[in-house]
């Protein structure tokens, strides 16, 4: 960043009239006789670029150089509940991996993993080819407080000093790590879509922004570590390997640490529900559909298919199906084995959280929908006659009926 200077001595009046004249946002005023700059600034800079030369100048802030040779290694906290991994975990292991063989053949990924009687399922991620998990496996860790969970994050970071730490967008992760940025006072880039890294250790962090109508790259390059949180099934994770590699190392630290102003007192466990992103098949509704009722068909042609039903935002909005339905930038991101999308035009929101499906098929009973950009199959029809007809000839399949 940087601030804008006026060179008072400069100011005439006819030179503070055009300068107030080009500011578009009427962050200019002309105040006694001078020229101040009020909060409406947006720093467009036209003011230096199209005013009187020299009258204001844009002063950049001194830029603290890093020495990034301190830095070194891709490091993936282990998102977990009662020590059984979150698969997020594996995908971004597999993106770690990825990212390090871009800057040399031993370029290292680690591991991090907090919490208590963890130290056997530590063991399964040497079977993602990670090179080090570092535990930290004390009592005090056994349940999810942010402070001591924050605490060992910190421990990790300052003896280790990896250049990256990637963490899973989970409930967990979305408030452990702007905790962990803010105590090394550095970036963090929330819901990443695609992660990149430049040779010198930079990396790329893309992700929707403006409502999902620009990919925006946002870089940290004058900070270490870099923070960068990814949702489930955004990357994908590498096999499991029969055979192990890397090393575990338990780690250390000053119990004093964890000192925290929450205690647990009971764990009440959630039913576990049927998640959209774990589903192998998804029957998508849109706003083709006239009222609920007329969404029966969309369950009926799931439950055939043996899939879950998954939705657009205006059918949340309207009250018809729960919120955790959603798939898009503001609901789940899913990537399942086959979607059917029924009357759903393809806005960038809501393709956002899907366009990694292994099989997309589409019906829509406009030609020029932008769904059929990113459908494997199109279907050009009105969804109260190819959702029956689906249904018919699937029930005819399977002995259920016989065709029409
Ligand atoms: C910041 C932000 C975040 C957002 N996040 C999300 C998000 O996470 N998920 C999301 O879904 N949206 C999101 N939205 C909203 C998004 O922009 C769209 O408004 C929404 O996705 C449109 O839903 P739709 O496709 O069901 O409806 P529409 O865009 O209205 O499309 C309906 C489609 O149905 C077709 N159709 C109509 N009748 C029939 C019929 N009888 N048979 C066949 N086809 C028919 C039409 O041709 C049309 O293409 C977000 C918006 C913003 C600004």
């Amino acid at each position: 960043m940087g601030k804008l200077v006026i060179n008072k001595e400069k100011l005439t009046p006819s030179i503070i009239k055009e300068l107030v004249d080009i500011c578009p946002f009427g962050a200019m005023e002309s105040k006694d006789g001078g020229l101040e700059i009020n909060a409406a600034c947006k720093m467009c800079k036209l003011c230096v670029k199209k005013g009187p030369k020299g009258v204001v100048e844009f002063i950049e802030d001194k830029v603290e150089e890093i020495d990034k040779s301190l830095w070194k290694g891709i490091a993936v906290y282990v998102d977990h509940v009662e020590g059984n991994i979150h698969p997020v975990t594996y995908e971004l292991i597999g993106k770690a991996k990825e990212l390090a063989a871009k800057i040399s053949d031993d370029y290292p990924v680690y591991a991090v993993f907090v919490g208590h009687n963890i130290k056997d399922k530590a063991q399964e991620i040497l079977h993602y080819g990670v090179d080090e998990v570092f535990v930290y496996d004390y009592e005090e860790l056994k349940d999810f407080i942010i402070e001591p969970y924050t605490a060992a994050m910190e421990d990790f970071i300052s003896k280790v000093k990896p250049s990256t730490l990637l963490v899973g967008a989970t409930t967990v992760g979305r408030s452990l790590a702007p905790r962990v940025a803010a105590r090394f006072k550095t970036g963090l880039t929330a819901d990443c879509t695609v992660l990149d890294m430049k040779k010198n250790t930079d990396l790329v962090q893309i992700r929707p922004a403006f409502g999902g109508n620009i990919m925006a790259q946002i870089l940290n390059p004058n900070h270490r570590p870099q923070l960068a949180t990814v949702r489930y099934k955004v990357m994908n994770a590498p096999e499991r390997s029969k055979d192990i590699s890397g090393k575990i190392t338990v780690q250390e630290m000053d119990r004093k640490k964890f000192k925290s102003g929450i205690k647990v007192l009971k764990v009440t466990k959630k039913e576990v529900e049927k998640e959209i992103s774990e589903a192998d098949i998804i029957v998508a509704a849109g706003r083709a559909f006239k009222n609920e009722k007329d969404l029966e068909m969309v369950y009926e042609l799931a439950d055939l298919l043996g899939g879950q039903v998954a939705c657009t935002r205006p059918l949340i909005e309207a009250g018809w199906i729960d919120s955790k339905r959603q798939i898009g930038l503001s609901g789940r991101t899913v990537k399942p084995k086959l979607i059917i999308t029924c009357g759903v035009s393809g806005s960038v929101q809501f393709v956002a959280g899907m366009n990694n499906s292994d099989l997309i098929i589409s019906i829509n009973k406009d030609p020029k929908a932008s769904i059929f950009n990113v459908a494997h199959y199109g279907i050009v029809g009105d969804v109260y006659e190819v959702i029956p007809k689906l249904i018919e000839n699937i029930k005819a399949k399977k002995g259920l009926c016989q065709p029409a």
